[in-house]
């Protein structure tokens, strides 16, 4: 995956991830930028443009990080039902993908800090179980290569047995880590509709060949 920009929050440059994600796409050109939203969120940006030649953004994610998981989203019968985003956009492009309407830009944002999404979940956690959606607003298996953060909420969840953790893909990864307590949620499409509207995303007999599909998670709550 490559990107010919890549924005770098001043913010963000002393953080591992940061150093990690520029050693791989080395090439790229870096800019500086104040702050991500000084990029992502400007008005009248073409996301289908952007689509076709996004940028990378790389942010620290202050504020809220952690999110009470909406009533009108399915929580499959979990209690303390909470999402959260540490990579904003996705690298596919299927054509009834919500995100078109959400954010103002196609731009792909990571957030660098994953240690502060742990220390919010733990602190959760010392009120009871929890179960977190990680991957609503990306892929994060698709960008685990690059990032590394679907790894982050596998080992988060390898070490606390009351935390469970949904990753939702349309990728193909070529083996997946086998935990309790993590469900790996996958879309798999009739190849008519993968190969119409699913631009970019493996074919649905890849994902199903990649996984192997032999992955269960289990209910806590
Ligand atoms: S895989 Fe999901 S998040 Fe990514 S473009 Fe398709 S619908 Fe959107």
């Amino acid at each position: 995956m490559r990107y010919s920009h890549i924005y770098v929050e001043k913010a963000a440059y002393g953080y591992p991830l940061t150093r990690k994600i520029l050693s791989k796409l080395e090439g790229s050109t870096v800019i500086e930028v104040a702050h991500y939203k000084d990029i992502f969120d400007r008005p009248r940006q073409d996301l289908v443009f952007q689509k076709q030649h996004p940028a990378l953004i790389l942010a620290v994610r202050t504020g809220a990080r952690v999110f009470r998981g909406a009533p009108v989203c399915q929580s499959f019968g979990q209690r303390n039902f909470y999402y959260a985003s540490s990579i904003m956009n996705c690298p596919f492009d299927c054509e009834y993908c919500y995100l078109k309407g959400m954010y103002p830009s196609s731009h792909t944002v990571v957030f660098v800090n994953f240690e502060d999404y742990r220390a919010d979940v733990e602190e959760h956690l010392s009120q009871g179980p929890m179960y977190v959606c990680a991957s609503y607003d990306t892929d994060l298996i698709a960008f685990n290569q690059l990032t590394g953060l679907a790894d982050s909420w596998c080992d988060l969840a390898e070490e606390h047995d009351d935390l469970l953790v949904e990753l939702r893909t349309k990728a193909a990864p070529p083996e997946l880590r086998s935990i309790p307590n993590v469900i790996y949620a996958f879309t798999v499409s009739p190849e008519a509709v993968a190969s119409r509207y699913e631009k970019g995303a493996p074919c649905s007999s890849d994902r199903i060949r990649g996984t192997g599909f032999g992955v269960q998670g289990k209910a806590l709550l």
